[in-house]
């Protein structure tokens, strides 16, 4: 069996893994991605305030060494459903199966004046950049804004506000800065209720103005200032963005889509296509777009293709499960878990921040890295 799997994030390594963990060389898996590396969403914010440098959280696609996979840098140009075939700059592949696995593009240019008059902080190069920039900001007012829904990990803004709160304190800053949050959601995570009440407790705590309900649709880079949906205008001195998001053009132009994302069955993540799958943040499967919902949904896709080789019948199917880490800054950090299941409303529990779970963080980074790449690593 040929297995063509596209993208190497969570998703698509996680996939890869567990095919070359159970199949080995029984079956051919390529992987291919245009990138050097894998860098965890989370280590953006850790080399933006300085607490890494970037060379320690770019995990080389060379260092994948696994039975049965090939890993192709290659960027994919045109993608072929019904022929499960895709183009690449380094040529043409195929498989029996094919997972799309190619996330959501970022797209700071959708919002006018945010690449002349802030910064962004969700891109790779966005985010490390950011480390010059916040290690010569002398004080001043803050935004983190999201400009447009839906965006990837919803805990990640108001993460940055409090790590901000922290960076500035240290630096002795605090006192003559502000920091505004502005996010579309009404409370900051909306499947916790629990997780919400601690995060605006600690918001009020470090005066962190919370700007609910709200998108940023526009700077102004010369009257430096922030034009929000609701019509009000936020002056600011540095502008920290959450951009636009889309599938990537090659999944836009292949047909795939509906309503800007590929539609799959919620239980299966299979396509309408024959023998395609998609997973993770590409898709509109209805969890949030984070890597820890990509790979649970890759480990399905896994049981799946596992199933088809044996062969037998695939039990197997997506429980909408994820836990999500939350900084809240002097080294505490939060744990969420929560399950999305269509009809029903998200339901979880939450674990109050401590330093035992800011380990357990750790140590799910080191964990993938481990069965990933097959090296040790930590997060600090
Ligand atoms: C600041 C921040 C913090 C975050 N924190 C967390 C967190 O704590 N926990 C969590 O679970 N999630 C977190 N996330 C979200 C997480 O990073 C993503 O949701 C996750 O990576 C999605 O996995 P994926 O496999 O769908 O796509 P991705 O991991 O984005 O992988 C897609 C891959 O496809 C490749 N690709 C795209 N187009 C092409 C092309 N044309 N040709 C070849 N290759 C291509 C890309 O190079 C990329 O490697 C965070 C995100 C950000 C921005």
């Amino acid at each position: 069996m040929k297995v063509l799997v596209l993208g190497a994030g969570f998703g698509g390594l996680e996939l890869t893994t567990r095919l070359s963990e159970e199949l080995g060389d029984d079956v051919e898996v390529t992987l291919i991605d245009k990138g050097e590396g894998f860098v965890f969403g989370f280590s953006k914010l850790d080399v933006m305030f300085g607490r890494t440098v970037a060379d320690a959280v770019v995990h080389p696609y060379r260092d994948l060494v696994k039975p049965g996979v090939r890993f192709v840098q290659a960027t994919i140009t045109s993608i072929d459903p019904d022929a499960r075939r895709v183009q690449t700059d380094a040529g043409e592949f195929s498989g029996d199966v094919m997972v799309v696995a190619l996330g959501a593009d970022l797209h700071p240019d959708a919002t006018p004046g945010l690449v002349e008059g802030g910064h962004e902080f969700y891109t790779v190069p966005g985010a490390f950049a950011l480390r010059e920039v916040l290690a010569d900001f002398p004080g001043g007012r803050v935004i983190v804004g999201v400009t447009s829904t839906p965006f990837k990990c919803p805990p990640a803004p108001s993460e940055t506000a409090l790590m901000l709160h922290d960076f500035l304190t240290e630096r002795g800053l605090r006192d003559q800065s502000e920091i505004a949050l502005v996010m579309p959601l009404g409370v900051p995570i909306p499947p916790s209720p629990a997780a919400s009440a601690a995060l605006l407790e600690a918001f009020e705590e470090r005066d962190i103005d919370w700007r609910p309900e709200c998108l940023v649709r526009s700077l102004d880079p010369v009257r430096k200032v922030a034009l929000c949906a609701d019509g009000r205008e936020m002056p600011y001195d540095l502008f920290l963005g959450v951009p636009a998001h889309r599938v990537p053009a090659v999944v836009a132009d292949s047909g795939m889509c509906v309503d800007g994302w590929i539609p799959v069955d919620p239980l299966t993540l299979r396509t309408r296509f024959d023998g395609v799958y998609a997973v993770g943040d590409v898709t509109s499967v209805g969890t949030p777009k984070a890597g820890v919902f990509a790979e649970g949904q890759a480990s399905v896709v896994a049981d799946a293709i596992i199933a088809a080789h044996a062969p037998h019948e695939a039990t197997s199917t997506y429980d909408g499960r994820g836990q999500c880490y939350l900084e809240f800054g002097q080294d505490q950090v939060a744990k969420v878990e929560v399950t999305f299941l269509s009809g029903q409303a998200p339901f979880g529990t939450f674990e109050s921040a401590s330093t035992e779970l800011s380990a357990q963080k750790g140590e799910f980074g080191s964990t993938r890295v481990r069965r990933w790449f097959g090296r040790e690593w930590s997060t600090h």
